[in-house]
């Protein structure tokens, strides 16, 4: 174990990072300068480059011609960290216990990104030289979902041009077994805000003869499932493509626990869509999700009023080949069609991203699985998830690429919740993993 590379993960993980809270806007930007100056003491020329939003930090090392170009992408920016009294310890003070080090991102994404840095260091200070051209771009938007950075790789498409994307932001299916994700569902979200009377009015004075936005707004969220699970919004279907035999057949041997989705949940029981397993529903399948309802009285005991307004928020995870746009069109005609009379409807829509899948026996594809094999010894698994990494479907749509996806984040790692974890033997075989990533692709 190399002591200052676990102390240059601490100082990074130290920075309150938070992109979606304006007043973590200087810590963010601070954070930025500990990376562009840890890139250049790796041997990286780096730099910071504004954007409407939080800034990008991109290193490089010098491009020759005739040897690929590799792109590593990562973000420096994290979730917030509350409820803050969820956490054993305080989530920017980071703590090492039991092999892990437990901060906010030290897993989603400083943890692993900091490996690719670190092993483009080793291998600058061993070789003198990397085996390819390198670009190190590492965003600080990606959990507030990347909105400046299509522009910032349109306006920059020259200098951004590469071969090959790699990202390591996405899971291993066990410590020490090496997962390539050939597949991300893609997202969509809208929120409906259901109008009612004026004001809060008194059930007593008025109940009966007014229509109860709360009513209405449960009542468009119930339907949007069947009893068997299918998403009951007409046409969600329609552009899924199915999936592929030896996927099926390939997941069905994965070294996953039967029971493992009940154990990381604690829900008492699962249910899903009729006809797959959970490894299909969870990877390859799209679903409807309701992520927050309300309205009316929260507080203590009783009052008896009709709310004035109620809302909802939707979001909508998505494969290969439904469209975000098409498909929030196609449920907001399902949500007039199932909207009672009495109220009125506001619909907003969030951010969007493409379902991404690559084909995993490409040549890159091949150089990701000898690099996964060699840095965890024995075959990697072949995966899809059912998270969302949009930036990589706007790789492809702006600089012609397919991203492999390397991820180092175990199944117990709690991403995004309290007491975020990263096994540090991971990031030491992240940073193997980058030196023989560069390797492979080289040849
Ligand atoms: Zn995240």
């Amino acid at each position: 174990m190399n002591e200052e590379q676990l102390d240059d993960l601490i100082a990074y993980l130290k920075f309150p990072s938070v992109s979606t809270d304006s007043s973590h806007a200087g810590d963010v930007l601070e954070c930025a300068e500990w990376l562009r100056e840890k890139m250049a003491s790796q041997g990286l020329e780096a730099a910071i480059h504004e954007t409407a939003g939080h800034p990008v930090v991109v290193g490089r090392n010098n491009h020759i011609a005739d040897r690929p170009t590799v792109m590593i992408y990562g973000h420096y920016d994290v979730q917030p960290a509350d409820p803050l009294e969820l956490w054993d310890s305080p989530p920017f003070e980071p703590r090492i216990e039991g092999g892990k080090i437990y901060a906010r991102g030290s897993t989603d994404n400083k943890g692993q990104n900091l490996a690719h840095i670190l092993g483009i260091g080793e291998s600058i200070a061993a070789e003198g030289d990397l085996p390819v051209n390198v670009i190190v771009l590492v965003e600080g938007e990606e959990e507030i979902g990347s909105p400046n950075l299509e522009l910032f790789l349109e306006q920059n498409k020259e200098d951004l041009a590469c071969d090959i994307v790699a990202v390591s932001d996405t899971g291993m299916l066990a410590a020490g077994l090496g997962t390539f994700t050939y597949g991300l569902r893609g997202i969509t979200c809208m929120e409906l805000k259901v109008r009612g009377p004026a004001m809060d009015l008194h059930s007593g004075v008025f109940g009966g003869a007014v229509a109860n936005p709360a009513m209405a707004a449960a009542k468009i969220a119930a339907s949007l499932h069947g009893e068997d699970g299918r998403v009951a919004v007409e046409g969600f279907y329609d552009r899924v493509e199915q999936l592929q035999d030896w996927e099926r057949e390939n997941w069905a041997r994965l070294p996953v626990p039967a029971d493992e989705t009940l154990d990381l949940t604690g829900a008492p029981g699962l249910f899903g869509e009729a006809g797959f397993t959970d490894t299909e529903r969870r990877w390859a399948r799209p679903t409807a999700e309701i992520n927050g309802i309300g309205g009316g009285y929260q507080g203590e005991g009783s009052k008896t009023v009709i709310p004035a307004e109620a809302f909802v928020k939707f979001s909508f995870r998505l494969v290969p080949d439904q469209d975000p746009d098409e498909i929030l069109g196609l449920v907001r005609v399902h949500c007039e069609k199932n909207t009672p009379p009495g109220v009125s409807v506001d619909y907003e829509f969030g951010h969007s991203g493409k379902s991404y899948v690559m084909d995993p026996q490409s040549g890159f594809g091949k150089a990701a699985q000898e690099a996964l094999g060699k840095t965890f010894d024995g075959q990697p698994a072949l995966i899809r998830e059912g998270g969302s990494i949009p930036i990589v479907q706007t790789f492809r749509d702006v600089l012609g690429v397919d991203t492999l996806l390397l991820g180092l984040a175990l199944p117990d790692c709690r991403i995004h919740s309290p007491n975020e974890n990263f096994l540090i033997r991971n990031f030491f075989d992240g940073i193997r993993l980058n030196r023989n990533l560069l390797q492979a692709l080289a040849q």
